[in-house]
């Protein structure tokens, strides 16, 4: 019988920010997080019921970057509730947070860039590290899975969540939108990525998309 993993990637936007006040965070939270419609939450507290009562797991990848202009509480208010819920939290990175942190970043470059696979190998290490802990600080258990923001990774990708960690990497979307990049690096010679350097990889075979907002029976 197949497996299948229920996941849902579970974030702020970076493209609602306006001001990074506690306001806009507010906003945000509701848009992104809670997903509020004129029906009522679409978002994380209404899938957390629904899981609860039809007794499904499933796999909550939250980002925590956006700890780096609003802090962890941040992050922690979308953590608690999954925990609470005893469903899994795991790693979930979009980069896109490091422009909006300016001098924040972790990054000594402040280099940008909108996907993973813009960073070399160093710098996603780095930022791998920061998004691990950071989820962690926020009360997740270490996290062992990670799927990338916009599935922007590549080979560099796999090889920095080993550095780290990781185990599992879901970073690919089986329709190919947007696939893992093979591009020169040092652990590659520049042939497409062949090896896993994480245990197992899990492509992502259907995609529930998060803009249209409808609450699910
Ligand atoms: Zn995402």
């Amino acid at each position: 019988m197949a497996k299948v993993y229920l996941t849902i990637d579970t974030e702020y936007s970076s493209g609602l920010v306006s001001d990074l006040s506690a306001a806009d965070r507010r906003d945000n939270f509701a848009r992104s997080i809670a997903c509020l419609t004129p029906d009522g939450p679409t978002g994380l507290t209404h899938k957390l019921a629904l899981f609860e009562e039809h007794g499904i797991k499933a796999v909550f990848y939250v980002d925590p970057m956006p700890a780096l202009v609003w802090g962890v509480a941040a992050i922690e208010d979308v953590v608690g509730p999954i925990l609470d819920a005893g469903q899994d939290v795991q790693l979930h990175c979009h980069t896109e947070w490091l422009e909006l942190a300016g001098d924040s970043s972790p990054l000594a470059s402040k280099r940008t860039g909108r996907n993973l696979y813009d960073f070399p190998y160093e710098e996603q290490c780095e930022i791998l590290a920061y998004a691990r802990d950071t989820l962690v600080a926020a009360g997740a258990p270490v996290p062992v899975a990670f799927r990338a923001g916009n599935y922007g990774a590549d080979d560099d990708t796999l090889h920095a969540l080993r550095t780290i960690g990781v185990r599992y990497g879901s970073p690919l979307f089986h329709a190919g939108q947007s696939q893992l990049r093979a591009r020169q690096s040092p652990h590659t010679g520049g042939k497409p990525y062949r090896a896993s350097p994480v245990r197992r990889l899990v492509p992502v075979a259907c995609n529930h998309a998060r803009h249209h907002h409808r609450r699910l029976p």
